[in-house]
C-alpha cells in the first residue's frame, strides 16, 4: 500500500475521535511523553524529530492519562492460567506490531485477576488485534462486539 493511501486511511480512522482534534496541533508537533510526531495531518514515528516541532501531548497519551479506553479485552479459562506468560508475551508483541503501524494504538492497562485478565486499549483496533492474535495462536472461543458502532470494541476470549 502506498504511503498516501495509508495516510488517508489512518486519517479516516481517527477523524471522529474527540482526542484527535487536529486543529489543536500545529504541523509539525511532537508528543512530550512518547515522542510521536504529528505531521501532514497524521501521527507517525519519525526520526529525527522535525525541526521546530511544537511540543504537545498526543491523543494516545491523553487517553492513557484519562483512562479513556476505546477497547476492552477479557481473557479467561483454565488454559490462560497455565500459559499466562506466553499469552502475555504474545499480547505485548501484538501491541508493538500495531504501534509501529498505528502509533496511537496502545495498551492502557492490564489487570491480572488470576482467573481472568482485563486489558484496556486506547482504540478499538488494538483490542481486536489482541483477541485475533490470541485466537489464532491458541484457538478457543473469540467474541468481538462493537456496542457503540465501530468506535469501541469489547473482546472476549475463553479456552478451558
Ligand atoms: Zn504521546
Amino acid at each position: 500500500m502506498g504511503n498516501r493511501m495509508r495516510k488517508d486511511r489512518l486519517l479516516k480512522e481517527y477523524i471522529h475521535d474527540p482526542y484527535f482534534t487536529k486543529e489543536k496541533y500545529r504541523d509539525p508537533s511532537v508528543c512530550k511523553k512518547c515522542g510521536v510526531v504529528f505531521r501532514d495531518g497524521i501521527f507517525e514515528w519519525v526520526e529525527p524529530i522535525p525541526e521546530g516541532a511544537d511540543p504537545i501531548i498526543c491523543p494516545a497519551c491523553r487517553r492513557i492519562e484519562d483512562k479513556y479506553e476505546g477497547g476492552y479485552v477479557v481473557l479467561e479459562g483454565d488454559f490462560l492460567k497455565e500459559h499466562k506468560e506466553e499469552i502475555m508475551n504474545l499480547i505485548k508483541n501484538t501491541e508493538e506490531d500495531e504501534m509501529a503501524f498505528r502509533p496511537l494504538e496502545r495498551i492502557i492497562d492490564v489487570k491480572d485477576e488470576g482467573e481472568k485478565i482485563f486489558i484496556t486499549t486506547t482504540y478499538e483496533h488494538l483490542a481486536r488485534r489482541i483477541g485475533e492474535a490470541v485466537h489464532r495462536a491458541y484457538k478457543g472461543d473469540l467474541t468481538i462486539q462493537y456496542p457503540e458502532g465501530w468506535k469501541y470494541a469489547r473482546v472476549h476470549w475463553v479456552r478451558n
